[in-house]
């Protein structure tokens, strides 16, 4: 079997980098109301890879991390700079949480589902009720 190629990521201002190697384990989009604050957006794409398939290329001792206080494993890493999510382990389990925006180029899987769908924003519109425009539109 060929090796996967690795894929690199990013946070916008390029302090942190990172690679990952596949295969990955999972690769959702959660709407819980977590996800939708620390994301500011409707829902998060969260690729899980295991830890051991994960290597920091720069700026690992720069981001920031918070675990949510009460929380069994909800936690969200940024950097401090440019803001951008960048990945953190997953308390208690041997993942990374990748914020799949951050890569730079496309991971082994694809979305295979939409969890926490009853904590959907009320203004949730899923995409294909939606005209689309190469850039800003009107
Ligand atoms: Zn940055
Ligand atoms: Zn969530």
């Amino acid at each position: 079997m060929a090796s996967e190629p690795v894929v690199a990521g990013s946070c916008l201002c390029g302090d942190i980098r990172f690679e990952i190697t596949p295969p990955s384990t999972a690769f959702r989009y959660c709407h819980c109301s977590r996800c939708r604050k620390v994301t500011g957006a409707a829902h998060a794409a969260n690729l899980f890879v295991p830890a051991a398939q994960f290597k920091w290329i720069a700026g690992e001792t720069q981001a920031r991390r918070y675990d949510l206080p009460g929380a069994k494993r909800f936690a969200v890493s940024f950097c401090p700079k440019c803001g951008t999510r960048v990945p953190h382990k997953v308390t208690g389990t041997e993942n990374m949480l990748i914020p799949a925006g951050v890569l730079d180029g496309t991971p082994d899987l694809k979305p295979d589902g939409s969890i926490f769908w009853g904590s959907r924003a009320a203004w949730f519109i899923e995409t294909p009720e939606l005209p689309k425009a190469e850039e800003y539109g009107k």
